[in-house]
């Protein structure tokens, strides 16, 4: 039976915190299969690796001076190789990728070496082998990953070595270039690495004991979930639950393999396990997520819904203009279409002119909405839940300006202006789950 071991850049951030994860790794022989984010905040207000690396490239790109920031940088691994009297010279590798700085050095690739060079540490510390993620998780041009090529690959690199610790976050082009995830993408490694080794259980491991019901920045102690299925985490992660990459569940869903995710400061916690199938519970609600920014273009036409054809004409002008939509509630003679403001507003100007002109219809924008998404497998065939949400929202005064629920009942999506959001998140949290 293999495990992959997956640490976030929270268990990573110290010398203590490698001595954790050592702990842990040995605790179980299952742990063949280590994946690491790079060095993270040792206190709140400390700065990750990863930023510090974006902010280098940033100074290199205009010529500003960087010595500061490469020093914190060089300082943070210095300092867990010699407390923990580890047998790799890293003087040497950062000495190398000192003497790469430039003001061309691909982002992406001055970045992935936050994971890289914390993969080699720890490689040395845990005596793994370290595998290049650039030589084993393997995308097309276009950033696609190459699931035959990348299995290939994983399963040779794990026959051969037994062992291994693999960065997280990038892979490598065909011709061995750095492609970078985005943020908060080691999650995603550690599963495709799950998948291409079929193992029976892809370990996270966060600062958290497991997936809370809500956001800890905005409920207080909220509830942790003892099990949760792929399908609700991946609406809750869509929606803000930034504990997990919301990519991370696709390649492990395939094959059923489950996530659990723990806690490195507390590893004796049972975390929480996503999987396909859960077992039976009473509540009723599983998690409360939300997101602020998004926009709605409110479509209305007099007789719109004879009109054969209007919404894949309206739906068209959005996919010109290459934004995607997230949600879609509709009346009789009027719609709305929901996206994220980041990938609309370039183009907000564009969308309303077109919609006039081309469709005759008249449009309201409202671009001031927060989503939150109420979600919970046992909503399914459930009476009362709506009405919970409404007689909630009526009592606090606060306007709902969108309801929609998907066809499979697993979640109820409301939209509400964005200065009500966080009132709306704590008021459905203490009715629905707390
Ligand atoms: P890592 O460094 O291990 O990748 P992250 O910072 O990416 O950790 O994710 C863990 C953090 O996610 C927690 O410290 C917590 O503040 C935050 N978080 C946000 N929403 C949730 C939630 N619903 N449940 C648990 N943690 C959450
Ligand atoms: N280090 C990267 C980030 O900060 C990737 C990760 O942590 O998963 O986003
Ligand atoms: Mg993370």
């Amino acid at each position: 039976m293999l495990v992959v071991t997956k640490f976030g850049g929270s268990s990573l951030s110290s010398s203590t915190q490698f001595q954790k994860v050592k702990n842990i790794v040995e605790s179980d022989v299952r742990r063949k299969i280590v994946v690491v984010s790079a060095l993270g905040k040792r206190t709140s207000d400390d700065t990750k690796i990863t930023d510090l690396l974006y902010i280098l490239h940033a100074h290199l790109k205009y010529s500003v001076k960087y010595n500061d920031i490469w020093e914190m940088i060089y300082s943070r691994y210095v300092e867990i190789k010699e407390k923990l009297n580890i047998n790799y010279d890293i003087e040497q590798d950062l000495a190398d990728l000192y003497a790469e700085l430039n003001k061309n050095i691909s982002k992406d690739y001055l970045v992935s070496r936050g994971e890289y060079l914390t993969a080699k540490l720890m490689s040395a510390y845990l005596g793994y082998t370290f595998i290049d993620a650039k030589d084993v998780i393997l995308f097309d041009y276009s950033g696609n990953l190459n699931d035959e090529l990348t299995q290939n690959a994983i399963r040779e690199a794990f026959e051969k070595n037994g062992k291994i610790v693999v960065p997280g976050f990038y892979g490598g082009y065909p011709n061995g270039e750095i492609h970078l995830l985005s943020r908060g993408g080691s999650d995603v490694t550690g599963s495709i690495l799950a998948k291409c080794l079929q193992v029976s259980l892809y370990e996270n491991w966060t600062d958290v004991s497991g997936v809370f019901a809500a956001d800890p920045r905005i409920i207080d102690n909220p509830k942790s979930v003892k099990e949760i299925t792929y399908k609700e985490l991946r609406e809750l992660s869509y929606m803000g639950f930034n504990v997990l990459h919301e990519e991370t569940i696709f390649p492990v869903r395939s094959l059923n393999i489950p996530i659990n995710l723990k806690n490195t400061n507390d590893p004796l916690h049972p975390g929480t396990l996503i999987k396909n199938e859960c077992s039976d519970t009473e509540e009723l609600i599983t998690g409360i997520a939300g997101k602020k920014d998004f926009i709605s273009f409110d479509i209305v036409k007099n007789h719109m819904s004879n009109e054969i054809g209007f919404l894949r004409k309206a739906l068209s002008i959005f996919e010109k203009y290459n934004v995607s939509i997230d949600h879609i509630p509709s009346g009789i003679d009027s719609f709305s279409v929901i996206c994220s403001t980041n990938n609309v507003s370039k183009y907000k100007y564009e969308i309303i002119s077109d919609i006039k002109n081309e469709l005759g219809a008249d449009v309201i924008v409202d671009d001031d909405l927060a989503l939150v998404a109420i979600v919970g497998r046992n909503m399914k065939c459930k009476s009362g839940v709506c009405g919970n949400i409404f007689s909630t929202m009526g009592n606090l005064g606060i306007n709902v300006k969108i309801i929609a629920q998907g066809p499979s009942e697993l979640s109820i999506i409301i939209g509400v202006e964005a200065k009500d959001y966080e009132k709306t998140l704590k008021a459905l949290y203490s009715t629905l789950i707390g």
